[in-house]
């Protein structure tokens, strides 16, 4: 493979290199030479409309994974790499500091130095510093945890090992059940429905019956049954790589070095500072549910308790009654290439960019519907290319997501290597094109990582965009996200699809009182599971608590929804395999971005200066600052709290956004 051999070539080319700054851009040219290949790869895997190129992909990133290793695990490389780290601290120690991006001999720049530190914490992850005994019982480890967590994901996308719900459709809950048909058919046979997340969702939601609701939360959550047992092996796959590495949890472990948060100390604080400020909104919530839950039953409320199957029923039934809404007419403003346009008039608005479309050569789409734009400056011209791709098809992997195909980085001759991304969704199309409100806000979500990897102007591929620390991916995605709910900005860039109005002012007002009912209680699941998530991957003694008990007793301690004895909801909650121990980093996002919405864009400053401080601060730079620098340049200094060497968002501007102040 061409790829391999190239990156054999670059290797000897770091290993010589006469300075720093040479070793440290080889290194870089090897990362974006694999890394053009195995993202491509990943993408064909997870979207291609033909079985076979997908098979193809799927051994290319086997191929490319194992090269991934190797590189990893190069002693030539890493000495080479730790030589030019020696050799910048050594000449820095007697120079005066350099600027940004000067270059003088025997240092490196400040975002070289970055890039070099980052690739040897990565090497370093992978066990190259220790003893040969020690590296190989990791790089073992490595494997067990890949294994585990590719099986934990298959069955959850197996329906016979989701559980099923024999129900009782001649009760009350058989007529609302007979109505709901067409979108639990393919799930359903007979009285029997099969518990996939969508059919799960749906009865949990739908379903009059709280006999069937309890039937189905029971079977739901209490599998994939064989989940238990690998998310406990993978758990313990992962104590073991950090015990070897010399940290204290995988929680210490994989926070340490790379992440705003620096350390699970700084989380937790920040997770229970949350979930104390929310309490008293949670607590107002969950009264007005019971009220909903008495009138329901003809029942005094002191006398009425929820159970967990309650949640999502009267959550939605207190909705539709509170701020009743035609949803047809809501999601005639919300037409998906309406929503395409009104995203690139932002765009133009905020920072003179313009979204423009341009034709597909022959052979170029893997796919019917596809779209490519280029995001055009009007001073600076082409910046780069995305596709879209937002219709369900058989075999494309479900749900909302982007994938960066080509990172932008500075070249040799000083142009730029501008960035190609795709955005990924499966939006029905039954609905004659129209979105609901939420799948209007996930498409904001992917344009926003879009923007951050297109507008990313750094040196080095390895800090381009959207490749950064964890907890802080997140933000520029949760600030577009601002634009698809805010009134001023639905007005301002949302239209009917037939008449070209804008949404009426009282409708925005209906649309947005309703989005913001039970914000609380969902933001207290988040923590909850966000809590989940620090325990179980925190320290733990062997032979001591189980998921199961560790689970039971976060949400004992947090949630206003009782835990059911006997079930296991983390043996559904596939986060935990893709985050381990960053699952938080959502709720970090969702502070920081509540602040920088509220400092930039709020009271209707959606203009160019607006938008061009975002651009300059939160994308062009990519991830190529320290974490705590990142957000001082977004923010100014009053929105972090130190914690244990690491940082805290300071959480006012979220329970701002809350009503909460
Ligand atoms: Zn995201």
């Amino acid at each position: 493979m061409r790829v391999i051999a190239r990156s054999d070539d670059l290797i000897n080319q770091a290993v010589l290199s006469s300075t720093p700054l040479d070793t440290i851009r080889a290194l870089d040219d090897i990362s974006d030479t694999i890394c053009q290949a195995y993202d491509t790869a990943e993408f064909c895997r997870n979207v291609h409309s033909c079985p076979e190129w997908q098979e193809a992909a799927t051994q290319a990133c086997i191929v490319l994974g194992a090269q991934v290793e190797k590189l990893n695990t190069n002693e030539s490389l890493y000495g080479a790499l730790v030589r030019a780290l020696d050799c910048h601290e050594q000449t820095a120690a007697h120079s005066a500091p350099a600027s940004e991006y000067e270059q003088r001999p025997g240092l490196l720049t400040a975002e070289a130095l970055r890039v070099g530190r980052s690739l040897r914490h990565d090497m370093e992850k992978a066990g190259i510093h220790l003893p040969h005994d020690k590296r190989s019982r990791l790089t073992e480890l490595v494997g067990q945890e890949r294994c585990l967590g590719m099986a934990i994901g298959q069955n959850l996308t197996d329906v016979s090992k989701l559980g099923h719900v024999d129900l009782d459709i001649n009760g009350e809950g058989g007529v609302l059940l007979q109505s709901r048909m067409n979108s639990l058919a393919p799930s359903r046979s007979g009285r029997r429905v099969s518990l996939g997340s969508h059919a799960l969702s749906g009865l949990l939601q739908w379903e009059h019956s709280a006999k069937n609701r309890q039937k189905a939360y029971v079977a739901g959550y209490c599998s994939p049954r064989e989940n238990l047992a690998l998310l406990e092996q993978l758990l313990g796959a992962r104590q073991e790589m950090a015990a070897l590495v010399g940290a204290r949890s995988y929680a210490h472990h994989n926070l340490r070095d790379a992440t705003l948060a620096g350390s699970p100390e700084a989380v937790h604080s920040f997770l229970l500072d949350l979930a104390a400020a929310i309490q008293p909104k949670v607590e107002e919530e969950v009264e007005l549910l019971r009220r909903y839950k008495a009138k329901h039953l003809g029942k005094a409320v002191a006398d009425v308790q929820l159970d967990a199957w309650d949640r999502l029923y009267y959550m939605a039934m207190a909705k539709a009654e509170e701020y009743p809404l035609d949803q047809l007419e809501v999601a005639a403003y919300f037409h998906l290439q309406h929503c395409i346009d009104g995203f690139g008039q932002l765009l133009k608005t905020l920072m003179g960019v313009s979204l423009t479309k341009v034709p597909l050569a022959p052979g170029e789409a893997w796919a019917d519907n596809i779209q490519k734009l280029t995001l055009v400056h009007e001073d600076e011209g082409p910046l780069g290319t995305i596709y879209l791709d937002l219709q369900p098809r058989r075999g494309k992997v479900a749900g909302a997501s982007h994938f960066t195909l080509r990172c932008g980085r500075r070249l040799v001759d000083g142009s730029y290597q501008a960035p190609i991304v795709a955005v990924v969704c499966s939006f029905a199309v039954s609905s004659g094109g129209l979105l609901s409100p939420d799948q209007a806000q996930t498409l904001f979500h992917e344009f926003g990582h879009a923007l951050h990897s297109l507008l990313s102007r750094t040196h080095f591929q390895h800090h381009s965009g959207t490749r950064g620390p964890m907890d802080l991916m997140e933000v520029p995605s949760h600030v577009t996200e601002h634009f698809a709910r805010s009134p001023h900005s639905l007005r301002a860039f949302m239209h009917h699809h037939i008449s070209g109005r804008p949404m009426p002012a009282p409708l925005v007002q209906r649309l947005r009182a309703s989005q913001r009912l039970f914000e609380a209680i969902n933001l207290q699941q988040q923590v909850v599971d966000a809590l989940i998530d620090q325990r179980l991957h925190g320290p733990r003694s062997m032979g001591g608590a189980s998921s199961s008990d560790i689970v039971s007793e976060v949400m004992q301690e947090h949630s206003v929804f009782p835990f059911v004895p006997g079930t296991f909801p983390q043996a559904r909650f596939h986060h935990l395999v893709g985050y381990g121990a960053t699952y938080y980093s959502y709720l970090y996002a969702q502070a920081l971005s509540s602040a920088i919405w509220q400092q930039h864009f709020a009271n209707g400053q959606i203009n160019r200066s607006s938008g061009d401080h975002i651009r300059r601060t939160m994308l062009q730079c990519g991830s190529a600052r320290e974490p705590a620098h990142y957000v001082h340049g977004m923010l100014g200094d009053s929105h972090l709290v130190p914690v244990n060497g690491g940082f805290k968002p300071e959480i006012s501007s979220l329970l701002k956004d809350l009503g909460l102040e």
